[in-house]
């Protein structure tokens, strides 16, 4: 495999250098942008394979941005790494609505941010087998990564397809959301048990117009569970 590259969109000097620092030593390449429209270049001219994108930047800001990315087909399937300095709750989780993949709030330790950036390329690399799976018209195909709901192509982030692969292959079994951070996310006790409701949602969503959301229920109290017997 390749060296992955990783576009630091970050307008604060130290933090940059930070980064960038702990990303050579991890042997990863590095791009660097200090706002949206340099970034913009450089994804342009060399798609990187994950995006650490601060919140707060000089013009658009970092959720307009990953917002703007993901619903580029072009750069849609790019990980987002946003990179907050506010500990709210509730701007985690509008960083996650906007189609970033994960977070990390400032200041944070080098060992987290490896941890989260491995955790995140491992979910992107393609899944081992070829295979194709097809359950009610819903049809799954992890060598070419598409997903078709009654013939029609589904657009599904790399997380939402992961986990709908799992759930495929898994299914009539309730699973709570730390079982699933295992299976889908790789053990990571960064992460915290919402990601997995806020990723559940897009997929829903997504399958929500070909009606194959209410294959994926909630379980009260225990998790999710795929059925295809209603
Ligand atoms: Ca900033």
């Amino acid at each position: 495999m390749s060296t992955p590259t990783i576009l630091i969109v970050e307008d604060e000097s130290a933090v940059r250098d930070m980064l960038r620092f702990t990303l050579q030593q991890h042997d990863l390449n590095v791009q660097e942008a200090i706002e949206t429209i340099a970034a913009e270049r450089l994804i342009a001219q060399n798609p990187p394979d994950l995006i650490l994108l601060d919140w707060m930047l000089p013009g658009k800001s970092g959720v307009e941005f990953a917002r703007q990315l993901k619903h580029n087909p072009e750069t849609s399937d790019i990980p987002i790494i946003m990179l907050t300095a506010r500990g709210e709750e509730n701007d985690k989780i509008l960083g996650l609505e906007s189609g970033a993949d994960d977070y990390i709030t400032k200041p944070f330790s080098t060992r987290e941010l490896q941890a989260r950036i491995r955790a995140i390329l491992r979910r992107t690399t393609p899944l081992r087998n070829d295979e194709k799976i097809e359950i009610r018209d819903l049809s799954l195909d992890t060598a070419s990564h598409r997903v078709l709901a009654s013939g029609k192509r589904l657009e599904l982030g790399p997380t939402e397809f992961r986990l709908l692969h799992f759930f495929m292959t898994h299914q009539e079994r309730v699973y709570s959301r730390t079982q699933l951070l295992d299976q889908v996310w790789g053990t990571n006790t960064f992460i915290e048990e919402r990601t997995v409701d806020v990723h559940i949602r897009r997929l829903r969503r997504a399958l929500e117009p070909t009606h194959h959301d209410s294959l994926l229920q909630t379980v009260r109290g225990a998790g999710y569970r795929f059925s295809a017997e209603g």
